[in-house]
């Protein structure tokens, strides 16, 4: 059954029964009214009957029927005469024949009442008259008059019924006319109450499907309006509340996205809710969606981590190494997570490889450094300790500082390199760049280097092309690099060599290469002769003077030539020795 037709039901069924009750109401009272006033009307044509016959002559019954017809007459009712022993003695309505032939009226009720309280009422069913009628009797006190005992005034009630049926017929016209009305209006004011309904459920059903906007249309005043008011207001309030947690979700989404460390959250059953893309690729895990943490996470420790939280233990940090790629490290931390509602763990995983990294360069670095100083010190120290004899023959002393001298200056290019690395490293040395002629930089360095150059009986091309003739840069710091290169291709091949030095263009930047006649640097060192102190054979002695270089010359070059946004490569020619090409933005 539809709203509407409830509604109309039950205003129409009221209605119906409240016009029903009305015109019963209505027939009952004037019933009853009339009755009452005809009640009236008998007693006191009774009482007039009764006094106008208490001063009257009337000896025989025909006397007291002549009587009795000219008083029914004059009062348009029936009046009966009743003797003191109940017989009837006259009557308006009938001859005298038809008296004798009628029962003793003692017994009647209005008749034993009248006796009894001088005055009686009644009202049934005449069956001389064969209708219903209403009696009233009252004594007659006439001495003249022994056979009149009571008089009786009796109307037929049939005036009632025609009063009644013509009232009903217009309670009837009015119920009918009643109902129509009704009909109309509870028809139309369901209609209207179901319109309004149905337009708050299609609100509802567009708030539910997600388009929270509020309705242009008004709801009116009323309950209904109100109700339809309060339920926007509530969708409105929700709606803004669950635009915020998207907000905040998102931001938290783009947040776990964003981040290095990752995470990894399951709730206290120990299903993963969450894992960020850095914890999935650190742990090398499976869709996670859902599934208990003991099905994708293999590391048993952090398994262990999470098992142990859950079950409200505290956890230590650990250090796990190689799970995906084997150089990496990460520290996973688990904590519990205890919101209203919610409880459950979050891993989360600190990626430490770099840290590691450096932590190791930076040993290897000291390890280094002290190997390199320590070498030349303890030369040192045993030179000046043999000097300390005194029986030492003068050309052993000279020789033994020279060789002191040597290791002193070895020491002396082995800080000075350091630091220049150092100073690189902190980013102190900036570029100060300006056009400088690839010509008068390779002179240079070969004016500089001359004196080597003589003694290694080391010859020096150049091969500039047009295009290459200047290069932007630092000329200081292009000279140092360079000059570390000549030094490299001098001392590292034979005598009696040659060195060429080259400038061309390619692809909008200037390559400077330096190639030498020696033996070249093996494929497997090529990419590490860069690192510091880095050498592809640590035993093999350095020819002339020079005790051997300090592992950090191409370092120091590869730092140089990045400052300016260039790069430096190490090859072999296919024809022997080595090559190397400093690449310049041109
Ligand atoms: P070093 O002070 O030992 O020369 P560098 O950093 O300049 O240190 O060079 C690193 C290593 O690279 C050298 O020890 C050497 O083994 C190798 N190397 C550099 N230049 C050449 C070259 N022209 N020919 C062969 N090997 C070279």
């Amino acid at each position: 059954m539809t709203f509407r037709t409830k509604i109309f039901l039950t205003a129409f069924t009221s209605a119906a029964i409240a016009l029903a009750v009305a015109t019963a109401l209505l027939s009952w009272s004037i019933r009853r009214d009339l009755e009452s006033r005809i009640q009236r009307d008998l007693t006191s044509e009774a009482r007039i009957a009764a006094e106008t016959l208490s001063h009257r002559t009337a000896a025989t019954e025909s006397d007291l029927d002549a009587e009795a017809d000219a008083l029914g007459r004059l009062m348009s009712a029936r009046i009966t005469f009743i003797a003191p022993d109940g017989r009837v003695v006259g009557d308006s309505e009938l001859t005298l024949d038809q008296i004798h032939t009628m029962e003793n009226h003692a017994n009647r009720a209005e008749v034993v009442e009248a006796r009894e309280r001088g005055m009686g009422t009644s009202r049934r069913f005449s069956n001389t008259m064969q209708t219903e009628m209403m009696y009233v009797a009252m004594p007659v006190h006439n001495p003249n008059a022994p056979l009149l005992a009571l008089v009786r005034v009796a109307l037929p009630l049939t005036e009632v019924d025609q009063q009644l049926a013509r009232v009903r017929h217009f309670a009837l016209v009015g119920f009918g006319v009643g109902m129509a009305a009704a009909l109309l209006l509870t028809w139309t004011f369901s209609a209207l109450v179901s319109r309004r309904v149905h337009e708050i459920a299609d609100e509802a059903r567009r708030y539910a499907a997600g388009d929270l906007e509020r309705p242009v249309r008004d709801f009116g005043s009323d309950e209904i309006a109100t109700v339809a008011r309060v339920l926007d207001d509530a969708v409105q309030n929700l709606g803004g509340r669950v635009s915020e947690l998207a907000q905040d979700r998102a931001r938290m989404e783009a947040i776990l996205a964003g981040m290095v460390e990752g995470v990894l959250v399951v709730n206290e059953y120990g299903r993963v809710q969450l894992a960020n893309d850095a914890a999935r690729s650190m742990l090398r895990l499976p869709d996670p969606a859902g599934r208990h943490y003991f099905e994708i996470v293999r590391q048993p420790a952090i398994a262990e981590q999470i098992a142990g939280v859950l079950t409200g233990k505290p956890s230590e940090s650990v250090e796990l190494t190689g799970v995906g790629d084997a150089a990496t490290t990460f520290i996973a931390r688990t904590g519990p997570i205890s919101s209203p509602g919610s409880r459950g763990a979050v891993v989360v995983l600190h990626d430490i490889t770099d840290l590691r990294r450096a932590d190791r360069i930076r040993r290897d670095f000291i390890a280094n450094v002290s190997h390199e100083l320590r070498t030349p010190l303890t030369a040192v120290r045993g030179y000046v300790e043999a000097l300390l004899d005194e029986s030492m023959e003068p050309e052993d002393a000279r020789r033994f500082l020279e060789i002191i001298a040597r290791h002193s200056a070895r020491m002396e290019r082995l800080v000075r390199d350091l630091l220049r690395l150092a100073r690189l490293d902190a980013g102190q040395e900036s570029i100060e760049g300006v056009a400088v002629s690839v010509e008068t930089l390779f002179h240079e360095i070969q004016v500089e280097l001359s004196d080597v150059l003589q003694a290694r009986q080391q010859h020096v091309r150049q091969r500039i092309a047009a295009d290459a003739g200047v290069v932007h840069g630092d000329s200081a710091k292009l000279h140092d690099a360079l000059r570390n290169l000549l030094e490299n291709a001098i001392n590292y091949s034979p005598v009696s060599t040659s060195i060429t030095l080259g400038a061309a263009r390619r692809d909008g930047r200037i390559l400077l290469t330096v190639e030498d006649e020696g033996p070249g640097i093996p494929d497997a060192d090529l990419p590490r002769v860069f690192e510091r102190f880095y050498r592809v054979d640590k035993a093999r002695a350095r020819s002339g003077k020079d005790p051997g270089g300090t592992g950090l010359g191409l370092a120091i070059v590869r730092h140089l030539i990045e400052l300016h946004g260039g790069c430096v490569k190490a090859a072999n020619r296919p024809g022997g020795g080595a090559i190397f090409t400093v690449e310049l933005p041109g």
